[in-house]
């Protein structure tokens, strides 16, 4: 049994420097809870980027930044400021992100990104091969290293390869725009085993592959000379009894313990008469739906004049990707229609918007996810979502409502919710007066349906399924040859 090789953009760490001192802090997203088994297991390594460029790392705290990272089984890959641009802010999220995601007119395509993109795959290349036996198990994630599959693949043909696509795959019609498609799907089928979130991403990719390579496609393989590659989907779930234990443990704090924010929150809800809470949570990002989500609760509040001071929108907006001057843009719009909807609603008790543009503690999400009566999600294009299995994982006594966009990812497992196209404003309007009138026991019934779900399909399920899947891509090879 070889070793387990993780690679993605980022590493799950965090580096700070501050006077000629590191500190090296694990991470905890959901992908390095997901992995956690198979990262700790043995000589296993995760390959990535640290976040900070190789002119943010005085040169000699390099040697330390490695070493402190190789405590945690972490191996870093060293971009300069100009790799960053071009790899990450530029390709990455201005072609890849925006294309795979329907938004065509904020498609950028030029020759030095994906000149940058390929330098970038070709160093986190380097870095897997090195440290790369036969026999050994790679798992390649997400849109930055879409490459790297086949450029392993060239250096080491006898290695088993997974690659996890996080985000959607677009229809044929929209991936055929891409001056580099053949090499992004060549790219890619350097692997023994393709996951997607849903089985509409996985059938995208092999029509592209059948259209654009000329592949053949039986079931849910491409045959490629004398290799099978197979794609599945495995949709990705959350942490759920860390969701769960931290919501046991808010209910049950003391009054007295609560954070600055819950007290907010419960001081209001005095004040207010009972107002009921509605949430939204994202990254600020043009795919999350944000602008079109505050203008619908503002003709929510038009429409149906009696819920004024009778809910409010908490909004956590987090910031994300900030040099990308569509992001800047969007920041504008926000602020703006945040500022115009609370100016023209308010009264000297009420504000319709709570708006935080912030990241918050793990602690203070629990909080706004236990107490808000409803959840509002309407991106345009998701991936997945995991901030909607998280809200339904904290509700404790199966109260609250879940709105979600059925073009997340997460609308395909969570049919319990009340669906909506975020386009069709009425629809969203008049799903809200649906939320919040709900009756408990409606409430309720949902609710134990998807946590059952959730709790059976977890993170770390997720990550065994593709990890079965993927080793038992050995024994159809050596059958095949
Ligand atoms: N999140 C966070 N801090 C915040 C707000 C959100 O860590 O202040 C987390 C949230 O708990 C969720 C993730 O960010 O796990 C967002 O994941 P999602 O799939 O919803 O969207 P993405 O940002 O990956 O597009």
């Amino acid at each position: 049994m070889g070793k387990t090789i993780i690679i993605s953009n980022r590493l799950p760490l965090q580096i700070n420097i501050s006077d000629n001192k590191i500190e090296v802090t694990p991470s905890v997203g959901g992908l390095a809870t997901g992995l956690k088994s198979f990262h700790q297991e043995g000589d296993s390594i995760w390959i990535g980027w640290t976040g900070l460029s190789s002119e943010e790392i005085p040169e000699d705290l390099q040697d330390e930044v490695e070493k402190k990272a190789m405590e945690q089984n972490c191996v870093p890959v060293s971009l300069t400021t100009d790799e960053i641009e071009r790899f990450y802010y530029g390709f990455s999220n201005r072609t890849i992100w925006p294309l795979f995601h329907y938004f065509m007119e904020y498609t950028e395509f030029q020759p030095e990104h994906w000149e940058g993109y390929k330098t970038v795959n070709k160093k986190y290349c380097e870095a897997v091969v090195e440290r790369l036996d036969d026999g050994d198990t790679v798992w390649v994630h997400d849109y930055q290293l879409l490459l790297l599959p086949e450029m392993i693949r060239k250096k080491k043909p006898n290695v088993t390869i997974g690659f996890f696509n996080h985000i959607p795959f677009p229809s044929y019609e929209v991936f055929r725009t891409l001056p580099w498609r053949e090499e992004i799907l060549r790219g890619m089928l350097g692997s023994d085993l393709i996951g997607f979130h849903t089985y509409d991403y996985e059938r995208h990719f092999l029509r592209s592959v059948n259209r654009i390579l000329r592949h053949d496609i039986n079931f849910n393989s491409v045959n490629i000379g004398n290799r099978i590659v197979k794609s599945d989907s495995f949709p990705m779930g959350i942490d759920y009894n860390k969701f769960r234990d931290a919501a046991l443990e808010h209910r049950t704090k003391p009054r007295s313990e609560n954070t600055d924010i819950q007290k907010k929150l419960d001081y209001h809800k005095y004040v207010t008469r009972n107002t009921k809470l509605i949430l939204s949570i994202d990254r600020l990002d043009y795919t999350k739906g944000i602008a079109n989500r505050i203008r619908a609760y503002g003709y929510f509040l038009e429409k149906y004049p009696e819920y004024q001071e009778k809910v409010r929108l908490i909004m956590l907006a987090v910031p994300s990707r900030t040099n990308v001057p569509q992001y800047q843009l969007l920041k504008k719009e926000v602020d703006e229609l945040v500022g115009r909807i609370n100016g023209k609603f308010a009264t000297v008790n009420w504000t319709p918007i709570w708006y935080f543009y912030r990241s918050m503690p793990f602690e203070n999400l629990i909080d706004l996810y236990c107490s808000s009566e409803v959840a509002l999600i309407t991106p345009t294009r998701d991936g997945m979502n995991l901030v909607a299995k998280e809200y339904i994982s904290t509700r404790i006594d199966n109260t609250g409502v879940l709105i979600l966009s059925e073009m997340a990812g997460a609308a395909h497992e969570l049919n319990e919710a009340l669906i909506i196209n975020p386009n069709n404003f009425e629809q969203i309007v008049d799903t809200i007066k649906q939320a919040l009138e709900m009756p408990e026991e409606e409430q309720i019934r949902r609710n134990k349906v998807l946590q059952r779900r959730l709790k059976r399909y977890s993170v770390e399920k997720w990550a065994e399924d593709f990890m079965t899947n993927l080793k038992n891509t050995r024994k159809t090879r050596k059958a095949f040859k």
